[in-house]
């Protein structure tokens, strides 16, 4: 075994071994992967061995056709000799109405992706899978792309792609210590020796939180225990025809699938979800290890799947396999920096590895090389999770997660598990007036105000809420409304070089000035989108930064990472400052009861800042907001925010002030045209592609200009549109394909209804030659082409007055 190498990856199942062969095949040849037992030997060589490609993310549902592809390739490729492969298809049932607008977006967001997938009806699916009792099922989402592997010769097939491409494999050899030199590389300590490496990946499957610790850092990751049973073999099934397509369903809560001529059928319970190892990690010792058969605890759905497939009716089990698999709070993987480390990587956390395995790895080695992944990474950067994501946390939302495996959310939909897990001082005065919460970075965020006690009847399409928050846009509209910011990351940035750093970080130029408001993008070195924030000057040598609240771990890396030896001081201010936004036409006449500052336009402008007093408070009042409108961002020590919230509630009864929450403002800020960080700001995407080139300032050195100054010259061909879409019952949302004729030719980014505007409105990504006002263009909305035309300008207040008033 070589003592050096460049990137050092742990563990040898099948995301560590994709990872090897992604990273060798881009040029990083010089990379060793150790294992402490043989290839496969953790969760992987007993998985079912499904690869689905039906899901409601893009990013999961690129991750997928990407491993698809590898697995479909390689079983053609004569020099790779891979029989592993199973060409299916596969089909999600819809037995309600909400799991049939599921699956239409499903099918939508497919598409936008590139692969084969559609709606098909219940006497298609009889069709193609005659052994099936489908006479509850309205429909279903159809992709002949789902598939199957064996898992184990999938995993050994990457190893020797990984090997004919130059990387090395150690097989039975533990990694036993971790440890990090002054010049940021990292001695990979083994029972064969120790290997200096540049990068380490913990790819370790249920035991990447041990090697997280070994390297001084930690994840929220548990292990929960999962059944398959195969039945006994069936007459009526023909192992050398084309296999039945793999089933889902809601009632089982599982998958189906043949296996040779027997059935495989696995099920994600609703309850009763056991841990693996009672909670712990395994042991080191753990090898191919599984847990005793417990039909028990599936007896409900065993009976429930012979309703599905009746001639398995009489079979007897043949086999019952009951593994561990890794699970992260939200079910992503975790895959990029680990947060507090140089050089050192998390690929791991997959709960469903084979089927996202090749894909992992590929957007995980471009990440490493390229700086940047093609693909949005925000959902699964491990600095998603901060300190809040304890192990109680992550197990109640992990147990969560599985037993809503197999029963779609719908959109907005936001389950209580684990939560609350951050709230601020206001969050059960918010409750009693009616607030109904939605999780972010493990805050709660008021996401609408529920004033007669409904609850959401959770849909694609528009719903019982929808007049809900239209009355709160029209209150911030017309009157004035409230909205508890908190969640907001905040940062103090100051010292002798903060001016200085500053200027190297931010793509826009910097407020010039004490009380002066910018906004600016922060960009990789690739130039592409990293994070956007607010920045305040406080004074020469001082900044306050406003960021997005799933930003907190990352900026506060980014800012560390960027620091370099400058004379600078980066606190995170996220938990020690609340903020209320207060905006309205109203909401100066407001405010004017409550301070004796002067908030005239000539005194308090659009993007400054003043420190004042609020009902006797102290406050950083930002004249900004994120809904266009007259209206102050009130920034306050987290302790003094319900006296805060109580003086302006009072003082705003004279004009009906209204509380509103995170829906409304996406409905606002849609009708501004504003970019959404993380929907049209992403990794994927350059200033000039997003359309932000005016926050660019290219007279001065930051990072990511060469990339910008590039990105100017070159032609892109796509970039990011607003548009109005022709659709009343439903909103374009995220995700949805975007068509002429039969030709995909972009997605949308993201969307909603503008309820002061009366218009579906969405940023959609798309090809050049539909970037231009005016141009039109269909959206696959629930399975209707809807057509949508870009704009020119925000649809409310174009020339931005009201702001300015
Ligand atoms: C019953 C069941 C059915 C499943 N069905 C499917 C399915 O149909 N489709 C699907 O996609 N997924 C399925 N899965 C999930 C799948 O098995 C896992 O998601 C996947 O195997 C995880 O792969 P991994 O590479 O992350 O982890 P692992 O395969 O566990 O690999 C991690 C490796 O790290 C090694 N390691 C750990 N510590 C060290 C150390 N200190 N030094 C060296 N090496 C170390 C371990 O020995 C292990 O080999 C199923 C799981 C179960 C239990």
């Amino acid at each position: 075994m070589r003592d050096q190498a460049k990137v050092v990856i742990i563990g040898g199942g099948i995301v560590g071994v994709s990872l090897l062969y992604a990273l060798a095949r881009e040029g990083w040849k010089d990379v060793v992967l150790v294992e402490k037992g043989e290839l496969t030997s953790g969760s992987t060589w007993h998985a079912a061995g499904i690869v689905p490609v039906l899901t409601p993310s893009l990013g999961v549902a690129h991750i997928y056709w990407h491993s698809i592809k590898t697995y479909r390739q390689s079983h053609h490729d004569p020099e790779i000799d891979f029989n592993g492969w199973r060409a299916s298809g596969g089909a999600r049932l819809a037995v309600t109405e909400r799991e049939l607008q599921w699956c239409r977006h499903v099918a939508s967001m497919g598409a936008s992706v590139g692969f084969d997938i559609g709606m098909v009806s219940r006497e298609e699916v009889e069709q193609m899978h005659p052994h099936a009792n489908v006479t509850d099922a309205l429909g279903a989402v159809y992709s002949p792309h789902c598939c199957s592997v064996d898992p184990a010769m999938a995993c050994h097939m990457m190893a020797k792609r990984a090997r004919l491409e130059g990387a090395e494999i150690s097989l039975r050899n533990r990694v036993i210590g971790l440890t990090q030199t002054s010049g940021d590389e990292w001695l990979v300590e083994t029972e064969k020796g120790t290997i200096r490496a540049q990068h380490v990946v913990n790819s370790a499957g249920c035991y990447a939180k041990k090697i997280a610790r070994m390297a001084g850092t930690d994840i929220p990751l548990v292990s929960l225990k999962h059944q398959y049973f195969v039945t006994d073999e069936l007459a009526e099934l023909d192992a050398s025809g084309p296999e039945l397509p793999i089933l889902r369903d809601s009632i089982v809560g599982g998958y189906y699938r043949q296996e040779q001529k027997s059935m495989l059928i696995g099920p994600w319970e609703f309850d009763n979800i056991d841990a693996a190892w009672g909670g712990a990690a395994p042991q080191w010792g753990s090898e191919n290890e599984l847990f005793t058969d417990d039909l028990q605890r599936i007896e409900h759905y065993v009976l429930k799947s012979m309703e599905r497939l009746p001639f398995i009716a009489n079979a007897g089990v043949k086999t019952v396999v009951n593994g561990a698999i890794p699970f992260t709070p939200d079910g992503n993987p975790l895959m990029g920096p680990a947060y507090g480390l140089r050089n050192f990587w998390h690929c791991c956390g997959s709960n469903i590895g084979i089927a996202q395995g090749p894909g992992m790895g590929h957007f995980m080695a471009q990440q490493m090389i390229y700086g940047d992944a093609e693909i949005n990474m925000l959902e699964f950067d491990p600095r998603r999770f901060g300190t809040y994501a304890t192990e109680d946390y992550a197990f109640k939302k992990a147990v969560d997660v599985y037993s809503h495996y197999a029963r779609p959310a719908m959109h907005g939909e936001s389950r209580p598990a684990g939560r609350p897990a951050r709230v601020t001082p206001i969050y059960r005065e918010q409750q009693k007036r009616g607030a109904i919460f939605m999780e972010a970075h493990g805050w709660e965020r008021p996401r609408w105000f529920s004033l007669d006690g409904r609850t959401e009847d959770y849909s694609y399409h528009h719903n019982n809420i929808f007049d809900v928050v239209g009355n709160e846009c029209r209150a911030v509209r017309e009157r004035v409304g409230i909205m508890d910011i908190s969640s907001f990351s905040k940062f103090e940035v100051s010292g002798v070089d903060a001016a200085a750093f500053m200027d190297r970080v931010c793509a826009n130029k910097l407020p010039a000035s004490p009380g002066r408001i910018g906004l600016t993008q922060i960009l990789n070195e690739s130039g592409r989108v990293f994070s956007e924030m607010t920045i305040t000057r406080l004074t020469e040598y001082a900044f306050y930064l406003i960021s997005g609240a799933l930003a907190e771990v990352r900026d506060q890396a980014y800012l560390a990472r960027h620091r370099g030896d400058m004379d600078v001081t980066i606190k995170n201010l996220s938990s020690d400052m609340g903020a209320l936004v207060i905006a309205g036409p109203r909401s100066r006449d407001l405010l004017a009861h409550l301070t004796l500052a002067d908030l005239t336009n000539a005194s308090f402008k659009w993007l400054t800042m003043q420190e004042i007093d609020v009902a006797g408070i102290p406050v950083r009042a930002l004249r900004v907001n994120y809904v266009g409108e007259l209206g102050w961002e009130l920034h306050v020590a987290m302790d003094r925010l319900a006296d805060l919230y109580a003086a302006v509630l009072e003082a705003g009864a004279a004009y009906s002030v209204a509380d509103f929450g995170a829906y409304a403002m996406n409905s606002l800020r849609l009708e501004k045209a504003y970019h959404g960080w993380g929907h049209e700001l992403t990794n994927e995407l350059n200033l000039i592609q997003a359309g932000m080139e005016r926050f660019v300032d290219t007279s001065k050195s930051f990072i990511g200009l060469d990339a910008t100054l590039k990105a100017q010259q070159d032609a892109c061909d796509s970039r990011i549109v607003y548009c109005e879409v022709d659709i009343d019952d439903a909103d374009a949302l995220g995700g949805e394909s975007c068509r002429v004729g039969e030709k995909v030719i972009g997605l949308i980014t993201s969307g909603g209804y503008g309820h002061c505007v009366g218009k579906a409105l969405a940023f959609a990504w798309v090809e050049n030659d539909y970037a231009h006002p005016g141009a039109q263009f269909d959206v696959d909305i629930l399975g209707r082409d809807q057509r949508a035309t870009v704009l020119a300008g925000p649809a409310y207040d174009a020339l931005n007055e009201a702001v300015k008033i």
